[in-house]
C-alpha cells in the first residue's frame, strides 16, 4: 500500500513537470518579456536580451544577422496559422499573407496590423534596403522589398528564427 501511494505521488510530480514542459514548448521559459497579449512597447538593453534569448535568435534579433536561405523552419511552410515575434511574442503575420517565394526565407505581403512592425533605412553591406523590425521590441526581423504579389506588391522577407508559429486549431492539413 505504501508503495502504491509512493508511486501515485511520483506520478503527480512527473505530471506537473510534464505540464511545465508543455507550457514552455517554445523555449521562452527564460524570457520574462515574452507575451502574445501584452502590447506594451519594450525598452530592453541588448545585454539583457543576450541573457534571455537563445544565441541564434539573439544574433538575428539584436545583431541583425541573417540566417542562411533555405535553412529556416518556415520558408516553405504552408500551414495555416499566426506568426509571432520570437523575441517578445508580438503578433506579426497571418499565414494568409504568406506566399511561395523562391528567395529561401518566409515571405509575406503584409503584416497583421500596420503597427506590428517598424521600418528603418539600412545602408549596410553597400546596399540601400529597408529593415523590418518588431513594433513591440525592436527585434530585427528581416527586410522589405517591392517585388511582392498583389495586393500590396511588397515582400516582407523574414528570418524564420525571428518568428514563432502557432498553427490554427481548425487546420485540417496538419
Ligand atoms: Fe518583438
Amino acid at each position: 500500500m505504501k508503495n502504491l501511494i509512493f508511486s501515485f505521488i511520483l506520478m503527480l510530480i512527473g505530471g506537473s513537470i510534464y505540464g511545465q514542459n508543455l507550457k514552455s514548448d517554445q523555449g521562452h521559459e527564460h524570457n520574462p518579456y515574452y507575451s502574445t497579449v501584452d502590447t506594451t512597447k519594450l525598452k530592453v538593453s541588448d545585454a539583457e536580451w543576450k541573457k534571455v534569448l537563445p544565441k541564434n535568435l539573439y544574433l538575428v534579433a539584436r545583431e541583425k544577422n541573417t540566417e542562411m536561405p533555405f535553412t529556416g523552419k518556415y520558408w516553405k511552410s504552408k500551414t495555416k496559422g499566426t506568426y509571432y515575434c520570437a523575441a517578445c511574442g508580438n503578433l506579426l503575420f497571418r499565414s494568409d499573407a504568406k506566399f511561395a517565394s523562391s528567395c529561401g526565407w518566409p515571405s509575406f505581403y503584409e503584416p497583421l496590423r500596420p503597427n506590428s512592425v517598424e521600418y528603418h533605412e539600412d545602408h549596410s553591406h553597400e546596399m540601400d534596403r529597408t529593415e523590418v523590425l518588431c513594433g513591440r521590441c525592436g527585434a530585427h526581423l528581416g527586410h522589405i522589398f517591392n517585388d511582392g504579389p498583389a495586393p500590396t506588391y511588397k515582400r516582407f522577407c523574414m528570418n524564420s528564427v525571428s518568428l514563432d508559429f502557432q498553427p490554427d486549431k481548425t487546420d485540417k492539413t496538419k
